[in-house]
């Protein structure tokens, strides 16, 4: 299990981790329990628990101690997510993007835009996310930047289409990385609301629906050099993209513990019948602490730059998209008839997991990392 580990107080005085997940507790209870099956049937965007979580302190607590360059542990984030997660996996993912987006402006040298967005962001007054997937293919060289900027005065002009970006409304925030005229990259914060920025529906999704997930088309976007994050991105993304890596890992462990519970539920009136699969709840059960462990371990030192590291964090989101699927496939194998009626939890969280593992970096493309770094 994730141990509450960070920040640690006295015995009788709760850790600021432990207060964390005890107000996210109660924001849950009362803003997403009610909602989840309108968040996956009908596509409710769970705004209210979304600024709870935030007000609770669950997209602050990675951030950077004293500036870009101080220590951060990213531990509280994730469990942050992990609760989540347990009643929702779409909650747990705008979560993810609304932690990374944080993330990437507190880890950014550009001190004006730390001091005056990074606060509101962190809060969760203003809600947003991040376009990572394409900068990531692009550095495995399975695609390319898909946003071209030309320089101008005092900026850039963007234009382009990132097809999928989450946790976005017209008030929102994004992240996103452009091309330079002279060759590499640059990433800027974008406002949702600028000129020349539209926000378009990708259609129904097998899950997840309730993400506000849009594909962001940008006509001439004027990003300001005040807006950016990093020009070039080079140094500033190999140092933030593990922190990003492993705060998804709080969606899975959340969905790997529900999956856990779904099959206890059914142990013991199906416990004839179900003794004869193949995986059984231990199985689950050792995996989820294993993967646990190895994020906690991980997790406390996300700017660590070894490649061995980098490794680990990769080998971890891995662990984490397997043990998505076959948690998930187990649960519904467990559960029978019962878990596949509409409405079932069972069935919801296997959609779930299939989002879990193909989100970037997808199974595919883990592995095709770490067989790179082999070489
Ligand atoms: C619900 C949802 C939410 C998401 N939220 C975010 C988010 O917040 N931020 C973010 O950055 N990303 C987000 N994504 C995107 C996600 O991370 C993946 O990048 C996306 O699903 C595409 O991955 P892929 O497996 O299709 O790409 P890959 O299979 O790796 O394909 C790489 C590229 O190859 C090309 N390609 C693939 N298939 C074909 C084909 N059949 N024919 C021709 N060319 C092809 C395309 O250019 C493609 O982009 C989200 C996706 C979903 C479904």
């Amino acid at each position: 299990m994730l141990r509450v580990t960070t920040m640690q107080a006295g015995p009788d005085r709760p850790s600021a981790t432990e207060t964390l997940l005890a107000d996210l507790r109660l924001a849950a209870e009362r803003d997403l329990v009610p909602l989840v099956r309108r968040i996956d049937e009908e596509g409710l965007y769970p705004e209210a628990a979304l600024r709870a979580f935030g007000a609770a302190g669950a997209y602050a607590a990675h951030l950077p101690a004293g500036g870009p360059h101080g220590a951060a542990d990213l531990r509280g984030a994730i469990q942050a997510a992990a609760e989540a997660a347990e009643h929702c996996v779409s909650a747990a993912f705008c979560m993810t993007c609304q932690a990374t987006l944080a993330w990437m402006v507190a880890c950014s040298d550009n001190a004006p835009l730390r001091a005056g967005l990074g606060p509101q962001i962190a809060s969760g007054t203003i809600l947003g996310g991040a376009g990572f997937a394409n900068p990531m293919k692009t550095y495995m060289g399975l695609e390319r930047i898909r946003l071209d900027g030309l320089r101008v005065v005092g900026g850039y002009r963007v234009d382009g289409t990132l097809p999928w970006v989450s946790n976005l409304g017209p008030d929102s925030v994004l992240a996103a990385v452009f091309g330079r005229p002279e060759g590499r990259y640059a990433m800027a914060v974008v406002r949702c609301g600028a000129e020349g920025v539209r926000l378009n529906e990708p259609g129904r999704l097998l899950a997840l629906n309730g993400t506000h997930t849009r594909a962001v088309e940008f006509r001439d976007v004027f990003i300001p050099d005040e807006d950016l994050l990093a020009d070039p991105i080079e140094g500033y993304f190999k140092r933030v993209r593990a922190g990003v890596v492993l705060l998804q890992t709080g969606m899975a462990i959340g969905h790997g513990r529900a999956c856990l519970r779904l099959m206890h539920d059914v142990a013991r009136p199906l416990a004839a019948a179900n003794r004869s699969l193949d995986v059984q709840p231990r199985e689950i059960s050792d995996r989820l602490d294993a993967l646990e462990e190895e994020v906690e371990r991980l997790g406390g030192t996300p700017f660590e730059a070894e490649p061995a590291y980098w490794r680990c964090v990769l080998e971890a989101r891995l662990a984490a998209s397997d043990l998505a699927l076959c948690a998930a496939q187990n649960a519904l194998l467990h559960c029978g008839g019962q878990g596949f009626l509409a409405g079932a939890e069972a069935q919801r969280r296997l959609r779930e997991a299939a989002f879990i593992a193909l989100v970037t970096p997808a199974i595919k493309h883990l592995k095709r990392m770490l067989a790179e770094l082999q070489h």
